[in-house]
């Protein structure tokens, strides 16, 4: 196997040293859930689309695994090599262009959320959607459909999609979509392989909607003394008619931890938890106003004196620790769930997070994407106790997320860690139909087994 690899990308691009790999055995799911990588793992690096295909051509014909890895940031295990077999990483695939007459940027697999932002800035373009880590790969960022701070003006990855090139497991190279706005040809196989999570093919380039930047933009830190005031604001602000580019919810003791992590201080000091609010308009008045109308609101629900920031620095300072929160929790954190309901029952939800956290007499920390219903509520570590702990509060905030009507994944996917999870709440029918989709792409079920569906 490895010559042949090697006639495909070059010695170089082959490595078999098990240290040298290490780094790509796991990704941030948290240590105690992540799943156990295999023994036999080769990482191989191709250069272009036609290298993919190549190794994709000789794996499938030799019934090899093959695991699509972008930048090992993701939270439920998806790029973990657990059967023996081929590592693919995308990283040399990183070029990027910007259609400026188009708003679109075509991206390779392999360019990180990073430099995708820095290019389209330079091009004096916006790429708004902000999912965490900016070490995130394109390629990763379509296959998980990621979400993150700033979906709720312009949607989710699969919103700025418009389109793919891929490979799927046959070795077989395939254009879906294009720079275009409108396409009703045929089924949306585009659709079907964004969030497949490296199931269904192997995604090489994107093409992805930018947007004009915003000339007036504003960060609002509103403090609140408890999370069910915060979070019943939220459907209030969106009834209102306003559409922030971001309604984000963090809670103090978290924002002050990571902000010393980092080096930096957290601003403010009333409050015991906040929503922090980005304002992006056309114009300054109209941003003023927006904010106003979202400050008397929240006002009204509770809330305390806002903090308002406007110069692009103290902006950024809020977000990158608010980007950062995991960063201070990992170390003590058993589960980062990302269960989502709908916008106004977020309220509803968060007073039954807080019963779980009494029944159990534990702290369940609460953070994340108000606007969108899409809450990271971590389960800490506890001494003596083990996975069965663990599984018990996961239910039951699962059952609690369901019975709103929401569902137990709304951004980091199903990957390995979730398989169980999704055969649980999961229609028998829904997932008969994503075994025979994934045979279809992939009969000989080379690409990520174990992931996604099972
Ligand atoms: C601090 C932090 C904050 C985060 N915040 C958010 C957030 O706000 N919102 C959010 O949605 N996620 C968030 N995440 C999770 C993670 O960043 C996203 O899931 C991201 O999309 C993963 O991209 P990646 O390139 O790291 O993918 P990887 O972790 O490398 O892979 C993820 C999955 O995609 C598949 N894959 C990767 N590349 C390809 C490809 N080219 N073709 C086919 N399949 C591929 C893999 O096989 C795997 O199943 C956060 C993570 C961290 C550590």
């Amino acid at each position: 196997m490895i010559e042949a690899l090697e006639r495909i990308v070059g010695k170089e691009n082959v490595i078999t040293d098990r240290e040298k790999i290490e780094n790509y055995l796991v990704d941030e799911t948290p240590s105690i859930i992540r799943p156990k990588p295999a023994v036999k793992l080769v990482l191989v690096k191709p250069a272009n689309t036609k290298e993919v295909s190549e190794i994709l051509k000789f794996a499938n014909e030799n019934k090899i695994p093959v695991y699509p890895r972008g930048g090992g940031t993701g939270l439920a295990g998806g790029a973990i090599p657990t059967r023996d077999g081929i590592i693919l990483s995308l990283e040399r695939m990183d070029k990027i262009e910007i259609d400026k007459d188009n708003l679109m940027a075509i991206a390779e697999a392999g360019v990180t959320l990073e430099k995708l932002i820095k290019a389209a800035e330079e091009a004096d373009l916006f790429f708004p959607l902000h999912p965490g880590d900016e070490s995130a790969h394109v390629g990763g960022l379509v296959a998980t459909n990621a979400g993150g701070a700033r979906a709720v003006k312009y949607g989710v990855m699969r919103n700025y999609v418009r389109g793919l090139e891929v490979v799927l497991p046959t070795g077989e190279i395939l254009n879906l979509g294009g720079k275009l706005q409108k396409n009703n040809v045929g089924y949306d196989l585009m659709n079907l392989i964004i969030g497949s999570e490296g199931t269904l093919a192997v995604i090489t380039k994107v093409i992805l909607r930018l947007y004009p930047k915003f000339p007036a933009t504003a960060t609002l830190v509103i403090p609140f003394n408890n999370r069910h005031e915060a979070l019943s604001s939220v459907p209030k602000i969106l009834q209102s008619g306003i559409m922030p580019l971001a309604i984000e919810y963090v809670e103090k003791e978290l924002m002050e931890k990571t902000a010393k992590i980092l080096g930096e201080t957290w601003p403010v000091k009333e409050g015991q938890c906040y929503l922090l609010i980005i304002v992006a308009e056309q114009s300054r008045d109209q941003m003023l106003n927006e904010s106003l109308r979202i400050a008397e609101i929240c006002k009204a629900n509770g809330a305390l004196e806002p903090l308002f920031a406007e110069p692009r620095d103290q902006q950024e300072k809020i977000l990158r620790i608010r980007s950062n929160i995991y960063l201070a929790l990992k170390p003590y954190t058993a589960d980062i769930l990302d269960t989502t309901v709908p916008p106004a029952s977020i309220g509803k939800f968060i007073d039954a997070v807080d019963e779980i956290a009494k029944k159990y007499n534990t702290y369940l920390p609460a953070y994340g994407h108000a606007g969108d219903g899409n809450l990271h509520i971590h389960i800490m570590q506890e001494e003596g106790k083990g996975i069965d702990y663990i599984e018990k509060i996961r239910s039951e905030i699962y059952e609690a997320a369901v019975k709103l009507g929401g569902v137990i994944t709304g951004e980091h996917g199903i990957g390995k860690v979730r398989l169980s999870s999704l055969k649980r709440y999961t229609d028998e029918k829904y997932l008969e139909l994503m075994r025979k989709i994934k045979k279809i792409f992939d009969p000989n079920n080379i690409l990520n087994p174990e992931t996604k569906i099972s």
